[in-house]
């Protein structure tokens, strides 16, 4: 059986984009697929943030894994600092990375330019750290969004690289994609991200208020200014979530109505939205239950790390072998 790890930083708020670019992909994974999800608190050093809120961060994370239905008892779920051998390997792979194939990661140069105070040796090193999180699992499978496959293909020649230099220790790993690797954010215009604000965060499924609130500024079809102009749903990100979120008649009717001007874009709105409190009311309601009890976010993440390390020791014996490091006879 194939082995599938993915990764996500702890931002404090999943959003759509996250949940149909990968954790969606995620969930459906775990029937077919030895699966490893990892909350790579490590990662999210390389931006400016609040050490007070760190902790809450990854809680809330795993309540939204555990909540959207990724499964301890079928997947290993765990956190990223809690198993050193990450940044141990990360190391190691520093050796066989080139430095000008770093500085040709679009989402170094993007993220330099959002934070050009803070271009730290972490956000250099970033895709190495992440080969390493894949690797020390011996993942075949990455699911992720599209902003990740250059990392994904990076890995594969670390791998290659270390395996020609040293000998044979890696698997070579390729990206999955769902079905909407890139979700436009409520701009219409830039990926959905935290970062952008332009993101629908999972919390904002608790209530409709909230999440008209949101929606009923996002961006459709540009040329449709006014209510009588007939659109193109094909060019509409809010047509683009309907399709990841609404039922086949939900989408003929959006089509015929805005292709004749038939339905404004507040009725295409309205009916994803209730499409959306549908799809998340499920989700809505385990998050409050595991929100309450912190000892589940606890229990998931002890046993996580300590069944994570025991995997990565492993793999990391055969690293030091193959490195020719003394160790006692
Ligand atoms: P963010 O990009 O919001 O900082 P992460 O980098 O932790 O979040 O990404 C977690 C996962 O979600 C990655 O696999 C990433 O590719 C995916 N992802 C993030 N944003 C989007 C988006 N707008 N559309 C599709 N997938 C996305």
């Amino acid at each position: 059986m194939k082995t599938v790890f993915s990764g996500i930083q702890p931002s404090g708020e999943l959003h759509l984009g996250n949940y149909l670019g990968a954790v969606r992909n995620w969930v459906r994974l775990q029937d077919e697929y030895r699966c490893i999800f990892c909350v790579v608190d490590y990662h999210a050093l390389t931006q400016d943030y609040d050490p007070k809120e760190m902790a809450k961060r990854v809680c809330d994370m795993v309540a939204d894994l555990l909540a959207l239905g990724i499964d301890p008892d079928r997947s290993l779920l765990f956190l990223q600092s809690m198993v050193p051998e990450h940044t141990e390997l990360c190391w190691v792979f520093n050796n066989v990375t080139g430095h000008g194939d770093l500085e040709r990661m679009t989402q170094f140069k993007d993220k330099s330019a959002t934070q050009p105070e803070n271009v730290n040796v972490g956000l250099f090193e970033y895709p190495v750290l992440q080969a390493a999180d894949i690797l020390l699992y011996k993942a075949q499978l990455v699911p992720v969004g599209q902003d990740q496959v250059q990392h994904i293909e990076l890995a594969r020649r670390i791998a290659r690289s270390f395996n020609h230099r040293w000998g044979k220790v890696f698997p070579e790993c390729e990206p999955m994609l769902t079905n909407l690797p890139k979700l436009l954010g409520l701009d219409g215009k830039a990926k959905m991200s935290k970062s952008l604000g332009n993101h629908i965060p999972l919390s904002a499924f608790a209530a409709e208020k909230p999440l008209w609130k949101l929606l009923r500024g996002a961006v459709t079809d540009p040329q449709r200014v006014n209510r009588e102009d007939k659109g193109d749903p094909d060019v509409c990100n809010v047509f683009t979530m309907h399709k990841a979120l609404s039922t086949e008649e939900d989408l003929a009717w959006v089509r015929e109505g805005c292709t004749t001007a038939g339905i404004g874009c507040v009725d295409c709105k309205q009916r994803l939205s209730g499409r959306m409190l549908e799809h998340f009311r499920a989700y809505v309601e385990r998050r409050a239950a595991i929100v309450a009890d912190p000892s589940i976010v606890q229990k998931v993440l002890e046993a996580g790390a300590a069944k994570a390390r025991a995997l990565a020791q492993r793999t990391m014996t055969e690293v030091h072998a193959k490195l020719g490091l003394w160790r006692s006879p």
